[in-house]
């Protein structure tokens, strides 16, 4: 399928696989099952479980191979790096069954050693053709992160990591930025870490066969905006 015909299809739920920068639309990676799915394959089946999530027609489709035992092995087309905000729940907002995302899910989207750890193994050993970092509004990490630099008060502990990582995204924005741009911020500077951490992925996204997005999720229309 061309490339026109692919930004034809996507273009249905408001951002093209090129307007949001992502590349390697012409190779593919090919799954355990044999089954070839592109970076623009991927995303179009996220776009559009989105879109019918949002208008209400739940289809929870599945594109893993029908009738395989769990033993088998496992065929996501994608993983997710999500908030573990309980409100944000990829299989429900892409409409998709069980078994069709590989999901890391930490408070903030945020990338440490043990997400890259698990993104590098779903690109090695699963076949996935897209790493989307998902952040969402109203987002607690962030506002966590946000009230840090503006107050210089850390929340205690543990919750300090979430802070120091989620900083280095928020630091460049321009004074009296908003929420909104703090979590899109963050979503981009994730997806850039991961791109930047890890020599596989890396090299997989230059060879086309991994594409990796970003995006944020709005709790109250239910859509996930693409960022460029
Ligand atoms: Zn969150």
């Amino acid at each position: 399928m061309s490339l026109n015909r692919r930004t034809f299809l996507t273009g249905a739920a408001g951002a093209t696989a090129a307007a949001i920068g992502l590349r390697g639309t012409a190779s593919a990676a090919e799954r355990p099952d044999g089954v070839v799915v592109t970076p623009a394959d991927a995303l179009e089946h996220l776009q559009r479980g989105n879109t019918r999530y949002a208008n209400g027609n739940v289809q929870r489709k599945t594109y893993a191979p029908p009738g395989q035992s769990p033993e088998a092995g496992q065929w996501p087309f994608a993983a997710i790096l999500s908030c573990s905000d309980s409100r944000v729940v990829p299989e429900d907002l892409f409409d998709v069954a069980g078994k069709n995302l590989f999901i890391v899910r930490n408070a903030g989207n945020l990338v440490d050693d043990v997400t890259m750890g698990s993104l590098e193994y779903a690109a090695v050993h699963t076949g996935i053709s897209l790493i989307m970092v998902l952040g969402h509004t109203n987002c607690g990490a962030v506002d966590a992160t946000q009230g840090s630099l503006a107050t210089g008060q850390m929340p205690g502990p543990f919750v300090n990591s979430i802070v120091e990582a989620i900083t280095p995204a928020l630091t460049p924005l321009p004074a009296g930025y908003t929420l909104n741009d703090a979590i899109a911020a963050n979503a981009r500077y994730q997806s850039e870490q991961i791109q930047n951490l890890s020599p596989t992925l890396a090299a997989k996204t230059a060879a086309g066969t991994i594409g990796i997005v970003k995006g944020v999720y709005g709790l109250s229309n239910r859509r996930v905006t693409f960022l460029p």
